[in-house]
C-alpha cells in the first residue's frame, strides 16, 4: 500500500500461517517443536543430531555502517533479503535474529521486528516477552546475585561447624556430599567422598568461600531502562546485620548468562559455562565461581527452555529463528550459535542463512568474527553491509536530529556533497570486513526521499571501495520483491572464494588484543588504560584468563569512544576505563570511556504511544 501503513498495522493485516504448518514445511518433525500459542514454537536441539550429516547452507552476516538516530534498517534488510530469497528466488533460506530487549522497546528505539513490508509477525509477540527467554535469564542472573550476598552473610555469622552442618545436613543420621560439593572438594584438591573423614582444616576450606565483598563483579539485572538502578545500596535491613554494599543493576541483556545463551552449543556446554562464571575473588585473590556457590544446576534448570531457539515467520511466510539478544555495545551483540547451526542444517546445501550482528560493523561484526565464529567454528560466505543515504549524510556533516522533530531539509532534499562526504564511514566499514577476508555486498536501504543520483553515488563509491556489489533495496515499501537484486548479488558473492582470518591471535597479551581492535578497527592512535583497568588485566592474566578474546563495550554511535564524532574520526586515544571478565561466556570485557551497562529513559519514551484496546485486546503504538 502507499503510503506504507504503520509497522503494527501491516503486521496485523497478515494472518501468520500456523507454526506447526511452517515447521512441517521446513522439514521439522512433529516432536521436534514445542508450540507457544499459534505463531511461535521452540525447536528442540535433538534436531542437530538428526541432521548432522546434512551439509550446511551458505552463511550471510548482515552488519551496518555506524548507526545514527536516523536508523539504518539492518533488521528490515535481513528480513527483506530472506523474503526475496525464499519467496521470489525459491531458495531455502532462514533469518536468524536477536530477541529485542524490553528496555529499548519502551525507551527510545522501539521494537526490532523489522518494519514496513519486511517484518517478523506477529510483531507484538516478537517484541514483548516472546517465549520468556529474557525472563529466564533475569531469574537465573538474580538467583546467582542473591546467592553471593547470602553466602557472604552466612559465612560471616556462623562457625565452621555450623556452616558444615547446614551445607552437608545429615539425613537419617547419614551425611552425604551433593555432586556439586564433591566437585568443589575435588577443585580444592581434597579427594574424599566420605564427610566423616574431612580434617578440621579441610572443613574450613570447604565451607568458606571467603568472598571479598569489594571484588564482587556480578550485578543484578532487569529488562527495563531504569537509570536509577545504576548505583544502589543493598543489605540495609537490620536482618542483614550491617552487610551493606554498593552495587548496581545492568540491563538483563547485558547479563553474562545472555552471552552464554548466544554462544553455547548445547545443554552440557551451557551448564559447564554457567558453572565457570566468575563472580568475585576470595580474600587471597582466587576467582570464586557460580559452581563454588553450588548454584550451577539451578541456573541450568532455569535456562533449560531458553536454550531452544524460537521459530517464527516473516510477513511472506519465510522461517525466522529468534534467539538470544545481547546488545552489541555492552555485550557481543549477536544472536545464538545454536539458531544459526540449526538453520544452516535446515536450509541445507544451496540454501542461505542470514544472521544479523548489532550496530555498526566495527562493533557487532567484529565481535561476530572474533568471538562468535571462533566459538562456533562457522565461517560466513558474505557480509551484507547496510547503509542509508540519510545516515551517510549525517556522517558527512549533516545536522543532528532530535527524536520526533521534523527532519531538516538536508535529509529530505538531494544533497550529493553530504552523501559523498559521509561515504567515508561506509568505506571504512567495508575495509574492516575486508580485514577478515570476507566479501562485502552493500545494501542501500532506500527511503522515499532518496534521489536516484544519491543512491547511484553511494553504490559507485561502495564498489570503488572494493565491495563485490552495491544494490539499492526497496523491501521496506515493497517486501521481498524489493530486495530481489540484493538477493541475486548475495548469491553471486557467496560463490566467490573467501579467505577468512581472525584479527588477532588469542595468545597475544590482553592489552595487545585490545590495542589491535582499537587501531585496526576503530582507527585509534593508541589506547590508554586507567590504573583500575591495568590492575584488572594483571589479575585476570594471573588467574589464567589471558588467552580469551576481547568484547569491547563501546558507544555504537561513533567509530571512536565519543558519540558525537561521526564519519571516520582520527587522532584519538581510546580510553579503557575498566575491564571485566566473562569467564563462562569466554571473553574479557573492556569498558571504553563512559559506557553504561544500564540505559535510561528519555523525557518522552516510546511507552507514551503504546496502548491496549480492552475490547479487542489489540495493541497500538509499537514500532
Ligand atoms: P536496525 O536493525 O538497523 O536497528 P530496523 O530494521 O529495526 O533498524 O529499522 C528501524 C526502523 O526504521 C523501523 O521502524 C523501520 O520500520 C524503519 N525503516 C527501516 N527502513 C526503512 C525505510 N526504507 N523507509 C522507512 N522506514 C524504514
Amino acid at each position: 500500500l502507499s503510503p506504507v501503513p504503520s509497522d503494527i498495522e501491516i503486521s496485523r493485516g497478515q494472518v501468520p500461517k500456523p507454526v506447526d504448518l511452517l515447521a512441517k514445511e521446513i522439514g521439522l518433525l512433529a516432536d521436534e517443536i514445542e508450540v507457544y500459542g499459534k505463531a511461535k514454537a521452540k525447536v528442540r536441539l535433538s534436531l542437530l543430531e538428526r541432521l548432522k550429516e546434512q551439509p550446511d547452507g551458505k552463511y550471510v552476516l548482515v552488519a551496518g555502517i555506524t548507526p545514527t538516530p536516523l536508523g539504518e534498517g539492518k533488521s528490515t534488510v535481513t528480513i527483506g533479503l530472506v523474503q526475496a530469497l525464499t519467496a521470489h528466488l525459491q531458495v531455502n533460506s532462514f533469518a536468524c535474529l536477536r530477541q529485542p530487549s524490553q528496555g529499548p522497546t519502551f525507551g527510545v528505539k522501539g521494537g526490532a521486528a523489522g518494519g514496513g513490508y519486511a517484518q517478523v509477525i506477529p510483531m507484538e509477540e516478537f517484541n514483548l516477552h516472546l517465549t520468556g527467554d529474557i525472563h529466564a535469564i533475569t531469574a537465573a542472573n538474580n538467583l546467582l546475585a542473591a546467592a553471593i550476598d547470602a553466602r557472604i552473610l552466612h559465612e560471616s555469622t556462623q562457625s565452621d561447624k555450623a556452616l558444615y552442618n547446614r551445607l552437608v545436613p545429615s539425613v537419617n543420621g547419614v551425611r552425604k556430599f551433593a555432586a556439586i560439593q564433591l566437585a568443589r572438594l575435588h577443585r580444592l584438591g581434597i579427594n574424599k567422598s566420605d564427610p566423616s573423614t574431612l580434617t578440621v582444616e579441610e572443613i574450613t576450606s570447604f565451607v568458606r568461600l571467603d568472598i571479598d565483598p569489594a571484588t564482587v563483579t556480578w550485578q543484578r539485572v532487569l529488562d527495563t531502562n531504569d537509570r536509577f538502578l545504576r548505583k544502589i545500596t543493598v543489605g540495609q535491613a537490620n536482618t542483614e546485620k550491617g552487610f551493606i554494599r554498593q552495587t548496581q543493576f545492568d540491563i538483563a541483556v547485558a547479563s553474562e548468562i545472555m552471552a552464554i545463551l548466544a554462544l553455547t552449543d548445547g545443554l552440557a556446554d551451557m551448564k559447564d559455562r554457567l558453572g565457570k562464571m566468575v563472580v568475585a575473588s576470595d580474600k587471597k585473590g582466587h576467582p570464586v565461581t557460580a559452581e563454588d556457590l553450588g548454584v550451577t544446576g539451578a541456573l541450568a534448570v532455569l535456562m533449560k527452555d531458553a536454550i531452544k531457539p524460537t521459530l517464527m515467520q516473516t510477513l511472506e511466510g519465510s522461517p525466522v529463528f529468534v534467539h538470544a539478544g545481547p546488545f552489541a555495545n555492552i555485550a557481543h551483540g549477536n544472536s545464538s550459535v545454536l539458531a544459526d547451526k540449526i538453520a544452516l542444517k535446515l536450509v541445507g546445501e544451496g540454501g542461505f542463512v542470514v544472521t544479523e550482528a548489532g550496530f555498526g560493523a566495527d562493533i557487532g561484526m567484529e565481535k561476530f568474527f572474533n568471538i562468535k565464529c571462533r566459538v562456533s567454528g562457522l565461517r560466513p560466505n558474505v557480509v551484507v553491509l547496510v547503509a542509508t543515504v540519510r545516515a551517510l549524510k549525517m556522517h558527512g556533516g549533516g545536522p543532528n536530529v532530535s527524536a520526533g522533530a521534523p527532519l531538516p531539509k538536508e535529509y529530505t532534499d538531494e544533497n550529493l556533497k553530504l552523501v559523498a562526504d559521509g561515504c567515508c564511514n561506509l568505506q571504512k566499514q567495508i575495509q574492516i570486513a575486508h580485514h577478515f577476508g570476507v566479501a562485502v555486498v552493500v545494501a542501500l536501504n532506500v527511503f522515499k526521499t532518496d534521489t536516484k543520483a544519491e543512491t547511484d553515488l553511494v553504490c559507485q563509491i561502495a564498489k570503488d571501495a572494493g565491495a563485490s556489489d552495491a544494490v539499492p533495496c526497496y523491501h521496506w515499501a515493497r517486501g521481498g520483491k524489493g530486495s530481489v537484486e540484493l538477493a541475486k548479488a548475495v548469491r553471486e558473492a557467496a560463490n566467490q572464494q573467501n579467505s577468512f582470518k581472525f584479527l588477532y591471535d588469542l595468545q597475544l597479551p590482553i592489552v595487545e588484543k585490545i590495542r589491535t581492535v582499537a587501531q585496526k578497527v576503530y582507527g585509534a592512535e593508541d589506547i590508554e588504560l586507567s590504573p583500575e583497568a591495568q590492575t584488572k588485566i594483571d589479575s585476570y592474566t594471573k588467574q589464567g584468563f589471558g588467552t580469551l578474546p576481547i568484547c569491547m563495550a563501546k558507544t555504537h554511535l561513533s567509530l571512536s569512544h565519543l558519540p558525537d564524532k561521526k564519519g571516520v574520526p582520527t587522532g584519538f586515544i581510546l580510553p579503557i576505563r575498566d575491564v571485566r571478565a566473562s569467564i563462562g561466556a569466554g571473553f574479557i570485557y573492556p569498558l571504553v570511556g563512559t559506557m553504561s551497562t544500564m540505559p535510561g529513559l528519555p523525557t518522552r519514551p516510546c511507552f507514551y504511544d503504546i496502548d491496549l484496546d480492552p475490547e479487542t485486546e489489540q495493541i497500538t503504538g509499537l514500532f
